[in-house]
C-alpha cells in the first residue's frame, strides 16, 4: 500500500493542496508539481517535514521525469474567472500542452490518470440541472473561453489517450469548490464575499443576484475525487453540490454566518456569466455512492477561522 505513489500536477493550488492531504490520508507518496502562478507554498507548507510529500517547483507543460508513478492527478490550471481573465494564454497552454505532457507522464508509467474538468464544460447552460451528457453551451471567443475551451480540449485529449493509447483515464467534473485556503483575491464569489463581510464592506452582488450556483465544501469535493480515482469510469463525472443558491442568497449567508454589519451593493454582471448551474450528481451516486454531506451554512462557518485569520494577515 505505501509505496503507490501519485503526482498531483497543481499539487500548491487550493483544491490540488487539499487532493495532496487526502492522497497521504490513503497511503499514497505524493509528488506535487506546481509552477506557483496562482498556487501557494503557504497551502502546502504543514507538509514540509512529510517525508512522504515532495515539493517541485515546475511548469508541468514542459517534459519532465518524475520517478515511477501509480496515478496521475492533473489539476493544474487557474481556475477562477478572475484568475484566468489575467492569465489566458498560460490558462489555454496548460489545458493543452500540460495535459499531453501529464498524459504522457501516465503512459510511460502505465499509471492511471485523472484530469480535472469543471462544470465550465457546460457554459452558460440550456439544461438544468446539467447531466454529463449535455454538451454545453459555451462561447467560444468570449472572456471564460479560455479556461472553458481549453478544458473542454483537455477532456477530448483525455478521452482520446484512452481511446488510442489505453490510457486509465479518469475525468472529474468539478463544481464551485470552496473552503480553507482559497486565496482572498482570486475574485471567487465565497472568498470575495468572505473578504469584503469580514471588513465591514458592502458585498459586491453582480447582476441582480438571481444567478444560481451549487456551492461544494472542499472535504466532499475530495472524498469524491477519491472515489472516481478507484473506480473503473472513463466518461465524466460530476463531482458537485446539487443545492442551488442564487448569489443574493449566498451574499446573505456570508452576512449571517460572518455575523457582519455590511449591506448588499449591485455591480454590473460580468459578460457570458452563466445563469443558472446545479450539477445532477446521480452517475455519483450510483457509481461511486457518493454524496456530499456539508450544508452551505456548516462549510462557511467551518471556513471563516481561516478567512478571519487570511484577512488579519492582510492588515499587517
Ligand atoms: N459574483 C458576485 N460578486 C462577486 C464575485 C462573484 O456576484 O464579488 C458572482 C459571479 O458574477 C457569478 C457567481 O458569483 O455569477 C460565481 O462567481 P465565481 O467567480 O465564484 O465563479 P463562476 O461560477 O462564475 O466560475
Amino acid at each position: 500500500m505505501n509505496s503507490r505513489r501519485a503526482l498531483v500536477t497543481g499539487g500548491a493550488g487550493f483544491l490540488g493542496s487539499h487532493l495532496c492531504d487526502g492522497l497521504l490520508g490513503e497511503g499514497y507518496q505524493v509528488v506535487a508539481a506546481d509552477n506557483l502562478l496562482t498556487g501557494r507554498l503557504e497551502n502546502i507548507a504543514h507538509l514540509r517535514n512529510d517525508s512522504r510529500f515532495e515539493f517541485l517547483q515546475k511548469d508541468v507543460c514542459e517534459p519532465s521525469d518524475w520517478g515511477p508513478l501509480d496515478y496521475v492527478f492533473h489539476f493544474a490550471s487557474p481556475a477562477s474567472p478572475v484568475d484566468y481573465a489575467k492569465h489566458g494564454l498560460a490558462t489555454l497552454r496548460v489545458g493543452s500542452y500540460g495535459t499531453f505532457e501529464a498524459l504522457e507522464s501516465a503512459r510511460g508509467c502505465g499509471a492511471k490518470f485523472m484530469m480535472a474538468s469543471t462544470s465550465e464544460c457546460y457554459g452558460d447552460p440550456l439544461v438544468h440541472p446539467q447531466p454529463e451528457s449535455y454538451w454545453g453551451h459555451v462561447n467560444p471567443v468570449g472572456p471564460r473561453s479560455v479556461y472553458d475551451e481549453a478544458k473542454r480540449f483537455s477532456e477530448a485529449v483525455t478521452t482520446a489517450y484512452h481511446r488510442y493509447h489505453k490510457v486509465d483515464t479518469r475525468i472529474l467534473r468539478i463544481f464551485n469548490t470552496y473552503g480553507p485556503r482559497m486565496q482572498l483575491h482570486d475574485g471567487r464569489v465565497i472568498p470575495n464575499f468572505m473578504w469584503q463581510a469580514l471588513r465591514g464592506e458592502n458585498l459586491t452582488v453582480f447582476g441582480d443576484g438571481s444567478q444560481t450556483r451549487s456551492f461544494c465544501y472542499v472535504s466532499d469535493e475530495v472524498d469524491g475525487i477519491l472515489r472516481l480515482a478507484k473506480s473503473e469510469e472513463h466518461e465524466p463525472v460530476n463531482v458537485g453540490n446539487p443545492v442551488e443558491f442564487t448569489v443574493l442568497e449566498c451574499a446573505r449567508k456570508v452576512i449571517a454566518v460572518t455575523g457582519s454589519a455590511s449591506k448588499i451593493k449591485f455591480e454590473a454582471l460580468p459578460q457570458d456569466d452563466p445563469k443558472q448551474r446545479r450539477p445532477d450528481i446521480s452517475k455519483a451516486r450510483r457509481l461511486l455512492g457518493w454524496e456530499p454531506k456539508m450544508d452551505l451554512e456548516s462549510g462557511l462557518k467551518l471556513s471563516l477561522e481561516y478567512f478571519r485569520k487570511a484577512v488579519l494577515e492582510e492588515r499587517h
